[in-house]
């Protein structure tokens, strides 16, 4: 019978400083009859520094590859000074020692061979975590929190697609439950670093930037954990941008396909997609704010309760460009949408909203230089104009595949607004609009006004 217990992940930031690490250790031990298991990040910044040392390296640069390492050595070694005792402090330095004289191995052959593969980036990046799962270990030991490093490479098989290697879902499972299971069933507390796994003969793979928060979904998943959370520097999701509305709300409770909506406005909490392993097998999700642990943060449950207000949340994206295509000849022929999509496919420009009429196709991207290139290869189909300086404005919420007519109150809100597109995604769960760039706060103050004016107590704080 497999122990209960609970994945604790803590983001960069909230391991950025020997402080951050005090709060973490405060955060474990009161968790510690929940039996957690934690997950932690590389120390904030950590992983982008790795990234351009390995490119230094690959670019036959040594000297900087070096220096850079040298840097990140001093940082793993003043936070490690700052927490642990002499004793402690020795031991670790010696460990870590180790560590680093293999990173500088590394990057001296990187530079000699003057190449980097996917296969070196991801040695040279999983450092971050290696050193960060080992500070934090001591750490724990320090703050007499009995703990056991496991290294994740140990535990998490991936396949040998290097930089984003996808999981072994049986043969991680079973070595969880192998190397982590019967520590917490001796009452210790595991620690692992996130991001990192290996293929099945031992070879170093990352699972893709900002993967930590898959590994505490791959790992609560596996060990069939009660929940998951995930501590940030953040409250959790809120109901807009209180930079906007100084009176947003928190939103205790959000569905996953709610918060998937959200999460592409950069709602940049937690990509949902992640958690997703946890999310199928019913185990919630919680953002909490490491600076602020007493806050109840985010829940993100497989299905959300009831909500008397119509939404969850107005997101808006800004800096989007309106391609408008039209081909009055070609009514929209046969072969048509393709050869538009496969010219943004070319100038690798990716397309969010998209809208059509007979003769005519809307677009809208994010700004950025290479759109005139692409309106230039376009207007070899079609006439094509574009236009900078848009928004799109996103309510998201359940209710809007049960409820009719919310569409009317959102647009009777903005009689006086020229909204350039409107679409009403597959989802069924979020409606978006396009409209002018500088309407944006009035927009969504005016929205937030009228829809959260009485918020359910049950789902926002
Ligand atoms: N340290 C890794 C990154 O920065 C993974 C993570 O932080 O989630 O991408
Ligand atoms: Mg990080």
């Amino acid at each position: 019978m497999a122990e209960n217990c609970i994945v604790i992940k803590f983001g960069g930031t909230s391991v950025g400083d020997a402080k951050a690490i005090e709060r973490v250790a405060a955060i474990v031990r009161g968790r510690l009859p929940q039996r957690p298991v934690v997950v932690v990040s590389a120390m904030a910044r950590v992983t982008d520094q790795l990234l351009q040392m390995a490119r230094a390296a690959g670019n036959g640069d040594r000297k900087t590859a070096l220096t850079l390492a040298r840097e990140l050595r001093e940082r793993h070694y003043n936070t490690a000074g700052e927490l642990l005792g002499t004793a402690l402090f020795t031991q670790f330095h010696s460990d870590l020692g180790t560590e680093f004289e293999e990173l500088e191995e590394l990057l001296r052959g990187i530079s000699a061979v003057g190449e980097l593969t996917p296969r070196t980036t991801d040695h040279v990046a999983s450092f971050g975590e290696v050193l960060s799962s080992k500070l934090v270990a001591a750490a724990f030991s320090a703050h007499a929190i009995e703990s056991t490093l496991v290294d994740s490479r140990d535990c998490i098989v991936t396949d040998d697609t290097f930089t984003r290697a996808a999981p072994l879902y049986d043969e991680t499972n079973s070595k969880l439950r192998e190397q982590v299971q019967p520590l917490i069933a001796q009452g210790r507390v595991p620690v692992m670093g996130g991001f990192i796994g290996a293929t099945r003969t031992g070879i170093t793979t990352t699972i893709g930037r900002g993967g930590s928060d898959f590994s505490a979904a791959i790992v609560g998943a596996g060990l069939g954990a009660e929940r998951i959370e995930i501590w940030t520097d953040v409250d959790g999701m809120m109901t807009t941008d209180p930079n906007l509305c100084p009176d947003a709300r928190r939103i205790k409770v959000i569905s996953f396909d709610e918060a998937a909506e959200l999460a592409y406005f950069g709602a940049k909490v937690l990509h949902p997609a992640t958690v997703l392993p946890a999310i199928q097998k019913n185990i919630p999700v919680y953002i909490l704010n490491s600076r602020n642990p007493s806050c109840e943060g985010t829940r993100i449950a497989a299905r959300a309760p009831h909500c008397k207000n119509f939404f969850k949340a107005i997101a808006a994206k800004r800096r989007i460009t309106i391609i408008d295509i039209a081909a009055p000849r070609m009514l929209l022929a046969h072969g048509f949408l393709k050869a538009i999509f496969d010219a943004f496919d070319r100038h690798r420009i990716a397309i969010d909203v998209v809208s059509t009429s007979e003769v005519s196709v809307s677009l809208t991207v994010d700004s950025n230089e290479s759109i005139p290139a692409l309106a230039a290869d376009l207007s070899r189909l079609a006439d094509v104009k574009y236009e900078g300086r848009k928004a799109i404005v996103c309510l998201v919420g359940e209710n809007l595949r049960e409820v009719p007519g919310i569409a009317a109150h959102v647009f009777g809100q903005l009689t006086d607004v020229k909204i350039r597109m409107i679409s009403q995604g597959a989802s069924e769960i979020n409606l978006t609009f396009v409209v002018d760039e500088e309407q944006v706060p009035g927009i969504v103050q005016r929205l937030h006004k009228t829809f959260f004016a009485d918020p359910d107590p049950e789902i926002f704080a």
